[in-house]
């Protein structure tokens, strides 16, 4: 028996402690601010056993639940002292607006930032080139001049900006300072602009209304632990090799659904939109079900074609969120959700039971994965409640079911968390625009549909059940224009609602929509050719930028020195600045350097224009990315905003300067991965400064060298930005990453953006939230800070039940998402998901969401391998599936069998672990980049399950011989639906053509004898030795097959807010061992094959 592992997520009663997120920076609560009188106690969710019973729940802490004070003390901004730094240097002391919180709640003076990686979903992986080196950049080619200049303004003394009339390549050898840098200055011929060399010597004494470089007291200078390392030897996992046998002697392989209705993977939310990046598409009516395998040759086959009756176990699983939308009433004075007779929910649940409780014995059911993607269980709620429960894309929790005492929790040996997609892109959304937004007195949660009406006056609340008063304004229905029905508001009908928020949501006006971007101009930056693609990336979509007529832009470009441009109206053409003291930055004219986008849109098109050949002859190979993100932050103090960070090399100059520690001779041998934790705090400190100033900083790395994304990505871990990593990006070599990066920055440029924002997640009495992953910060037990938020970010959350449910039949959680949109306008996005509470195990499995789990235990295992190790972590994710499967044989099982039992439920958890194992985050024995390594990781930590879930188990299907059949009809095209195939050679055939979808990236597998229909009809050649090695776009063939395979490949895309390039690669391409190694229930040979790994799992549990 496995021993330790995640078990201990669930809680063991504890009160809220941020586990490995906890706070480092603040770690001591001020007095008298807090949540409360507990004590917070580092928790571990990786940790060693929970201890079976949190004892006798003590006296409830109050404050751990009841989200703050009455709002009557809605403090004003004085409780930001949180984040209070000394304020340095000259920079208008601007307190961030803290945003009014969603809650009464002074803003916690409390800060608490997780650990959470983060990145974005962009991403690409093609190890394009073996030839990787981890060189450091080419020694610097000459030595570039400055040249110090006569002040200019307000700047120092010693410096002065002064006009280039040399322009051009000549960057760094400015011609003599002219007096003035704005007037009179001839222009240079060609795009340049004025270059102002500002000599810096370090300023002494009275310097530049510089601020101190960083230099927060409130920090403390070192990483704290997140956490204690586990304590005891966590049981390693003893591959005793397995017989290998002839394993799958009954395949009997499970068939899926077979009802013709398709799972409808939406509840009834009627309001959202499913379409946009939602999770993996039912299959369509009538698309063909089981058995449709493909015929594979002899050698092959070992599995019996699945039967082509549904299995129930499917069935239950895809039923339908629920039926069509159908308005809700709640009646007044009948029961709420609280007190619905007790019978109806073990009803609903005996209902299901059978299904998602039916015993698979894994060792002989061979084929288990359905051949359409799984759509997340229903819970067992009263119909009525379940037709309006939050849509599952948005808000999912792990168990559909929650156990009753977190020792019910403990036994199930499953973990407990919710997984969020707050900012989603939806169709529809109902907007509320009120001047009393209606919420419970006391613990503030906002009025939603399982509030219990108890007559047309009083509401109860769902969370803390507190009986408040219906506001006169709420009794009329806006909707039906009539009055008296409170209960058919649309805040009492949707789940998920946005409000416009009145004044008291603001701590100052809401800011304008600020966009900087840093512009890596290196030598090596140089030479990926990345600028002139960001440059017309941005001049094609600056119409497209989020905002309203306030919007300012602002544009910084380094290398060994920072480049600032002036960019106000009026100028002929854009001004160069230069600041060459790295060491204390400075703005040089402060007011010309953001400006507004409207005014002064040709400067900054010529800007764009003449970005990509001013520094084409560059030498500068040195990086100053620290210096440049201080000038960054100082930029935008005043306002908050978005920092977009391009970078293309390991910073090698001034503060925030890395070494290179990877050593690539260790990639595949080492023991245990070394250095997935920051080299510096630097970059931490930075996002914390700029999280307090509502800044947020997405970073896009483009390099074929190790750059340290463990330190850098901190910068946007705690800022609430994204990460993007394009590795090996060239702009003639690796084209596929080309395209990528154009579609990644439309995407990024115009997608919708909430600044200055907070969210709050609530929960009913009686739970807890012990750890948040993601990228954000934590400012109190139950807010985080979101400088901006995104709708490809993805959250997820550990809970655990502090105090007995019994009483309750249901349990609600509410996340009150709380931005200023980019028109200026403050907004509460708020979603709340209902469930039920039960008091069995079984209940508690048949409710289980596998792959909620699946992404829930990887955010686990991200942070588990930072604060302990990676072979921690693995360990962890396998005992996972140990304890979890042996709490079902123990405590669910009535009649013991022989086998490795699971419910049905269940039935994926071993393969889904044994994938997160062999994934390129925690992977060992593999070959695998340190900075692709914690790319994964970011991703599994920031994105959204669906497409996490892509990347953890990728999905294949055989596209040699599509057909019509069962195909979707969308906007007249025709899309086929080929059946999904497990993740095996055996599964491969020569004869065919297979697609991945590993959710960032896509591989056409072309077999080698494949058909020669497809080679042409497809691929457009003549025979399998034309295929291109690095053929990366389908050609338009006017052929049916061709269209179906794009109209495929197009759908699959469409599906996602990121592109994923695609990959055609041969058996001889250099890419292929990227796809192999995705055949993830094969052996290799660091890694178990699936059926070994289920006779280990076996063998642990029946210790
Ligand atoms: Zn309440």
């Amino acid at each position: 028996m496995s021993t330790a592992g995640f078990n201990s997520q669930n809680g063991t009663g504890q009160t809220y402690a941020n586990g490995p997120s906890q706070n480092p920076v603040a770690p001591h609560q001020l007095p008298g601010v807090g949540y409360g009188s507990t004590p917070q106690q580092t928790y571990n969710p990786m940790q060693a056993k929970a201890s079976p019973l949190p004892g006798p729940p003590g006296p409830y802490p109050v404050c751990s639940y009841q989200p703050g004070a009455p709002f009557a003390s809605y403090p004003a901004p004085s409780g930001q002292s949180m984040l209070t730094r000394p304020m340095m240097g000259g920079p208008p002391s601007h307190t961030p607006p803290q945003s009014a919180s969603p809650g009464p709640r002074p803003p916690p003076a409390q800060a608490t930032p997780p650990p959470s990686m983060s990145s974005s979903s962009y991403y690409t992986n093609p190890q394009q080139t073996p030839a990787w080196q981890y060189n450091t950049a080419p020694p610097p080619m000459g030595a570039p001049t400055s040249i110090s200049t006569p002040p200019r303004g307000p700047a120092p003394p010693h410096v002065s900006p002064t006009a280039s009339s040399t322009g051009s390549s000549t960057a760094y050898s400015p011609a003599a300072p002219p007096p003035h840098v704005s007037h009179g200055v001839t222009q240079p011929p060609g795009p340049q602009m004025h270059r102002t060399p500002l000599h810096g010597y370090p300023p002494p004494g009275s310097g530049p209304p510089s601020m101190a470089p960083m230099a927060p007291h409130t920090y403390q200078p070192n990483r704290a632990p997140f956490g204690p390392p586990p304590t005891g030897p966590l049981p390693s996992m003893n591959p005793a090799p397995p017989p290998m046998g002839p394993p799958m002697a009954h395949a009997s392989p499970q068939p899926p659904k077979a009802d013709g209705t398709g799972p409808q993977a939406t509840n009834s939310f009627n309001h959202v939109d499913n379409r946009m990046g939602g999770s993996p598409q039912p299959g369509p009516p009538g698309r063909h079900l089981g058995g449709h395998y493909p015929t594979l040759p002899p050698g092959y086959q070992n599995a019996a074609p699945p039967p082509s009756a549904m299995h129930p176990a499917i069935q239950a699983a895809t039923q339908p969120y629920s039926q069509a939308p159908q308005p809700y009433q709640q009646p007044l004075g009948g029961p709420g959700p609280a007190q619905l007779s007790p019978s109806l929910a073990a009803m609903s649940l005996q209902s299901s039971t059978p299904e998602a409780l039916r015993v698979v014995n894994l060792l002989q059911e061979r084929n288990l994965l359905p051949p359409i993607p799984i759509p997340p269980p229903t819970p067992c709620l009263q119909q009525e409640l379940q037709k309006i429960n939050c849509n599952p894309e948005v808000f999912r929790s792990t168990l559909t079911s929650i156990p009753q005492t977190q020792s019910l929790l403990n036994k199930a040996k499953m973990p407990l968390g919710l997984l969020l997609h707050p900012f989603k892109d939806l169709s529809q959304l109902p907007v509320v625009t009120s001047s009393t937004i209606v919420r419970c007195r006391s613990c503030r949660t906002y009025i939603n549909p399982f509030v219990s009406f108890l007559d047309q006056r009083r509401w109860k609340c769902n969370l803390c059940y507190r009986v408040n008063d219906v506001p006169e304004e709420f009794m009329y229905n806006p909707v039906s224009r009539s009055y008296g029905e409170p209960h058919k508001r649309p805040e009492v009908q949707n789940a998920t609602i946005e409000f416009i928020a009145p004044s008291e949501y603001m701590l100052r006006p809401p800011q304008p929509a600020v966009y900087l971007f840093i512009l890596d101009v290196s030598h090596n930056a140089v030479e990926t050719g990345y600028l002139s693609v960001f440059c017309q990336s941005l001049l094609d979509n600056i119409n497209g930028l989020p905002g309203d007529s306030r919007t300012k832009i602002g544009f910084v470009t380094f290398d060994s020195t920072i480049h600032f441009y002036n960019l106000q109206e009026g100028l002929s053409q854009p001004q160069m600045l230069i600041v060459s003291d790295i060491d204390d930055i400075f703005l040089p004219t402060p007011d010309s350097l953001l400006v507004n986008l409207n005014e002064c849109k040709e400067l900054v098109q010529d800007l764009l224009k003449s970005l990509p050949t001013l520094f084409q002859k560059t030498m500068e190979t040195q990086s100053a990315l620290g210096s440049a993100l201080q000038a960054a932050y100082k930029l935008l103090l005043p306002t908050g905003g978005r920092m977009s960070v391009f970078q293309t090399q390991l910073p090698n100059l001034g503060v925030g300067a890395l070494q290179s520690r990877e050593d690539p001779n260790q990639r595949a041998s080492a023991k245990d991965i070394h250095h997935l934790s920051p080299a510096t705090d630097f970059y931490k400190k930075l996002a914390l400064d700029c999280s307090g100033q509502q800044v947020a900083v997405d970073l896009f790395l483009l390099s074929s060298q190790y750059c340290d994304l463990a330190s850098l990505g901190c910068i946007s871990r705690y800022s609430a930005g994204s990460v993007y990593y394009y590795p090996s990006y060239h702009h003639q070599h690796n084209p596929a990453q080309v395209e990528c990066f154009q579609k990644d920055l439309k995407r990024y440029l115009t997608r919708k953006i909430g600044f200055e924002a907070v969210m709050r997640i609530r929960c009913s009495k009686g739970m807890s939230i012990h750890t948040f992953h993601g990228n954000f910060f934590v400012r109190s037990t139950d807010l985080l800070s979101l400088p901006n938020v995104n709708p490809d970010a993805g959250f997820a959350v550990q809970m655990s039940i502090e105090e007995n449910l019994d009483d309750m039949q249901n349990v609600s959680f509410q996340a009150a998402l709380l931005y200023t949109s980019s028109k200026g306008e403050r907004r509460i996005r708020v979603h709340t998901l209902c469930l039920p509470v039960v008091n069995s195990l079984s209940d508690i499995f048949a409710g289980a969401d596998v792959q909620a789990i699946t992404g829930l235990l990887a955010c686990m295992a991200v942070d588990r391998s930072a604060t302990a190790s990676l072979s921690d972590a693995r360990d962890a994710m396998t005992n996972a599936a140990i304890d979890s499967l042996t709490s079902f044989r123990q405590s669910v099982l009535s009649i013991q069998q022989p086998g490795l039992l699971a419910p049905a439920c269940l039935r994926l958890f071993p393969l889904f672990i044994l994938a997160l194992l062999k994934q390129k985050a925690f992977r060992t024995g593999t070959s695998t980049r340190l900075d692709e390594r914690l790319f994964a990781m970011c991703q599994l930590k920031y994105q959204p399950l669906v497409y996490s879930m892509l990347m953890i188990h990728p999905a294949l299907y055989r596209v040699d011989n599509l057909s019509d059949e069962g195909a979707l009809n969308i906007n007249e095209r025709t899309v086929p639906q080929p059946p999904l195939l497990q993740l095996s050679v055996e599964k491969l055939s020569r004869e065919a053509a297979f697609l991945m979808d590993a959710g960032t990236v896509m591989y056409l597998w072309v077999g080698r004898s494949c058909h020669p229909g497809f080679l042409t009809q497809v691929l457009g050649v003549a025979s399998y030795a034309a295929v291109p090695d690095n053929l990366y776009l389908l050609p338009e063939l006017d052929t049916a097959e061709s269209q179906r395979t794009r109209a495929f490949i197009g759908w699959l895309r469409d599906q996602r807010p990121f592109f994923p390039p695609l990959h055609v690669i041969r058996d001889e391409s250099q890419l292929k061992p990227m796809f192999m190694q995705n055949m993830i229930e094969d052996r290799t040979e660091s890694a178990l094959s699936y059926y070994e790994f289920l006779l280990h799992l076996q063998q642990q549990i029946s210790k």
